[in-house]
């Protein structure tokens, strides 16, 4: 096997294990491969065994290989930082983007999503330990954008997503992802009509995935684990 193909067991592994501890089906968890900074044939790699969806961070890497991988007919992801002039590509290439925290991109994406592709699936990112260098809406605005999000005909609202803090202890980050839990408990009940597609808690990454299964986790975005450590530094858009 590949040292890809072997991570892959691995992380498949340890998804069944936490959705078993927490009593969950482990059908109920998607495993989503962040695979940013990694070459297409990792992603190839990936596809191979069998992963369908794959999350990206920059938006000119996303557009480079969502068009040259067109054929495998992946799902793919947007999760990083979006800045407004650039949301178009994103609009019209990606199936999900998990970084929606302003109205303005909300709009943005919604104008530029072209007619004929099904409504983009959106999260909204969540600002949960209230860090003042993340992005993110505030717990408090969570329930505003979502209604707005809602309105908007070529987006679907799906959920949550949020990145703890790198500084929290495991029980910090346990709290964290249960609060998060909790505002989606929260919007289900405030938009009954929308319940069914608000399906989605965005949480969890290679060091915290049980922790996130354990608190109802529904998509875990692995990067390292999966495709190993990123060998050149991120850059920040
Ligand atoms: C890079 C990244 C990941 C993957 O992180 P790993 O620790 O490598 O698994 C997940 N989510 C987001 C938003 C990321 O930017």
């Amino acid at each position: 096997m590949t040292m890809i193909a072997t991570n892959i067991a691995t992380v498949r592994h340890r998804v069944q294990l936490a959705s078993q501890n927490s009593g969950r089906k482990d059908d109920s968890v998607l495993i989503l491969a962040v695979s940013k900074t990694k070459p297409q044939s990792a992603i190839r790699e990936a596809a191979r065994c069998g992963l369908t969806h794959f999350g990206e961070n920059y938006v000119q890497e996303f557009v480079e290989k969502v068009d040259a991988l067109s054929s495998l007919q992946l799902c793919w992801h947007f999760i990083g930082p979006l800045q407004s002039n650039k949301t178009r590509p994103v609009a019209e290439r990606a199936d999900w983007v998990h970084t929606v925290d302003r109205l303005k991109i909300a709009t943005r994406l919604n104008d530029q999503r072209p007619n004929e592709l099904p409504p983009l699936n959106v999260c909204i990112q969540v600002n949960i330990d209230s860090e003042t260098t993340k992005a993110g809406v505030d717990v408090a605005d969570i329930e505003a954008l979502a209604e707005l999000i809602i309105s908007m005909k070529q987006l679907t609202l799906r959920g949550l997503m949020a990145i703890p803090s790198v500084k929290a202890s495991q029980d910090q980050t346990l709290a964290s992802f249960t609060q998060l839990r909790d505002q989606l408990a929260r919007l289900r009940q405030r938009f009954p009509s929308e319940a069914h597609h608000l399906d989605t808690l965005s949480m969890g990454m290679s060091a915290d995935l049980e922790v996130a299964i354990s608190a109802g986790s529904s998509m875990v975005r692995i990067g390292t684990d999966i495709f190993g450590a990123r060998n050149y530094p991120e850059v920040t858009p």
